[in-house]
């Protein structure tokens, strides 16, 4: 597999195409906003210039990675050469099934097309090409560059050699593989939103601070961010996503988003991507937590 296409350049999709250019790969990163795409690209290079900080990378290797970046506004040519595609677009339900027909129209009939959901059934976007077999799950976790997880999710009939194919490119790439099933949430979102909606409901319900919520579970659990942080982070338009698909695909009222999450995101308020969230963050730097948006 040589040539690697990315759809969608926001959070996952720029951090996805960095990591394969870092590895040579050919990488095409599409976007239907122009500014995502460019917002995309400065991205991945503030990234790479931390690595040179860092003394991880030279000069040579961040301009060898920008340059392995090619970047299209439209599915049609940016797929027309993959060996595998991986949709890094919103998660939305109708959106992902339209892109995947697009992706099945237009890439060679034997790429592998992935799907970095968090939680949307990848036997459904099967469904909607004509290779449910040589359709999975690549599911990495936020920052791509730094995390070392991902979740490698079979469909209903992805095949032995599909797998097989999406485990061992993840290794070249320097990520540990997790093998999972189909089902709402996989592993991972099926454990971790339960958690980050309880920690809203406590604050909701008045049971301790911001503060309070994610001190304990950073000094008690020894959780490096606390869960609202971690909310933050993700994007609480995309937790209320996650718990959507777990309620609907579970029928069980257990994962139904806590009020006070629906109407932030309602509001606007998405965590460090639009500068509120449960904390406030000073543009652009996802690192600065300035205060507490509840005190
Ligand atoms: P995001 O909102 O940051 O980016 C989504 C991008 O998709 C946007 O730039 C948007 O313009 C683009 N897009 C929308 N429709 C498109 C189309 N038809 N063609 C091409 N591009 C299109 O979202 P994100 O946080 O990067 O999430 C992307 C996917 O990754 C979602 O499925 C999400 O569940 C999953 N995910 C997110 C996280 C996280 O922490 N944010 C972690 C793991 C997985």
């Amino acid at each position: 597999m040589d040539n690697i296409s990315v759809i969608g350049s926001g959070t996952m999709g720029n951090g996805i195409a960095h990591v394969f250019a870092q590895n040579n790969y050919n990488v095409s990163l599409i976007d239907i906003n122009e500014k995502a795409l460019e917002k995309g690209l400065s991205i991945i290079s503030k990234n790479l210039d931390r690595l040179i900080a860092k003394d991880k990378i030279n000069i040579v290797d961040k301009e060898r990675t920008l340059a392995n970046i090619h970047t299209f506004s439209n599915i049609e040519d940016g797929v027309k050469n993959a060996d595998l595609v991986i949709e890094a677009a919103t998660e939305n339900l109708s959106l992902k099934e339209r892109i995947f027909e697009n992706m099945d129209n237009f890439s060679p009939e034997n790429a592998i097309l992935a799907s970095n959901t968090s939680s949307i059934s990848i036997t459904q976007l099967a469904s909607k090409t004509k290779r449910p077999s040589k359709v999975i799950g690549m599911h990495f976790m936020n920052p791509v560059p730094i995390m070392k997880l991902v979740e490698v999710i079979n469909g209903f009939q992805t095949d032995k050699q599909t797998t097989e194919k999406i485990v061992s490119l993840s290794k070249k790439i320097g990520k540990i593989p997790a093998m999972a099933n189909d089902y709402p949430g996989f592993i991972a979102n099926r454990i971790l939103m339960p958690m980050i909606n309880e920690a809203i409901y406590t604050l909701y319900e008045g049971v301790g601070k911001v503060e309070e919520i994610d001190i304990v579970m950073k000094l008690g659990m020894a959780h490096p961010m606390g869960p609202l942080q971690l909310a933050d982070f993700i994007g609480l338009d995309v937790c209320q996503a996650i718990l959507q698909v777990l309620y609907r695909g579970f029928g069980n009222s257990k994962y139904a988003p806590c009020p006070l999450l629906v109407n932030m995101v309602e509001a606007g308020q998405l965590g460090v991507k639009s500068g509120e969230g449960f904390y406030q963050y000073e543009k652009g730097r996802k690192e600065l937590v300035v205060s507490n948006s509840f005190s």
